[in-house]
């Protein structure tokens, strides 16, 4: 099984990581995605997700649903104390008994110079093959590695495709400024949001 593990935030999911996954999928000849929301981020400056994990995984549903080879995992969300991508790579790797070398952890090039603040991020590179899918102003998927990543090159992938400008805080900020049909915001994704009155609020 040739395995790719996707975490975020998706507060909410937007086209971006829909594009992101479906490029890694067809060009790692990947059997399933996995998309794994995030509890509660360590490395968000506190800032918590404004929707709830169940509003997330909702809009992760409507955005996946025509997509047979993506799923959501559930695993961080359910676990108790503080949730990290390292325990998460060992869990999934026992239950779909997928071999390191075929299991890939995807991040967008925003990530990577911070991936050295991931708990374990060594142990994590033993875990997986950890795929880098370029972003907008973020050009980890041409640029040199960060020094703490050079010694596991081997097992890094460097996808390069269309990049897609689209995020999350700024689909958030439209939301708040009242907008509609906003671009990148899957039109069942939005209705939910509207429906639910999510992101009605300012971050602070
Ligand atoms: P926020 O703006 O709230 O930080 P986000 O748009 O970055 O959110 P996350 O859920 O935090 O979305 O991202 C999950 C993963 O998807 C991360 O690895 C991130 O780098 C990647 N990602 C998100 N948007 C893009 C994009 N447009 N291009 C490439 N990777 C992306």
């Amino acid at each position: 099984m040739r395995l790719g593990i996707f975490g975020g935030t998706f507060d909410p999911v937007h086209e971006g990581h829909i594009s992101v996954a479906q490029a890694v999928c067809e060009r790692l000849l990947l059997d399933l995605v996995l998309f794994v929301p995030a509890k509660n981020p360590q490395l968000r400056e506190g800032k918590l997700p404004q929707a709830t994990p169940d509003q997330r995984s909702k809009m992760l549903g409507f955005a996946i649903k025509s997509h047979a080879k993506f799923q959501i995992s559930s695993i961080e969300l359910n676990r108790t104390g503080p949730s990290y991508m390292f325990d998460t790579l060992k869990e999934i790797r026992k239950i779909y008994k997928s071999d390191a070398k075929d299991t890939y952890l995807i991040i967008g090039s925003d990530v990577l110079q911070r991936f050295e603040e991931w708990y374990k991020y060594k142990k994590i590179m033993n875990e997986c093959t950890l795929v880098i899918y370029g972003r907008p102003g973020n050009n980890g998927a041409t640029t040199t590695l960060p020094d703490f990543l050079v010694p596991y090159q081997n097992r890094i992938q460097r996808i390069v495709g269309e990049e897609y400008e689209v995020s999350a805080t700024r689909i958030r900020e439209l939301l708040l400024n009242g907008e509609s049909n906003i671009e990148g915001l899957l039109p069942e994704v939005e209705n939910f949001i509207k429906d639910e009155n999510i992101y009605i609020e300012s971050e602070g």
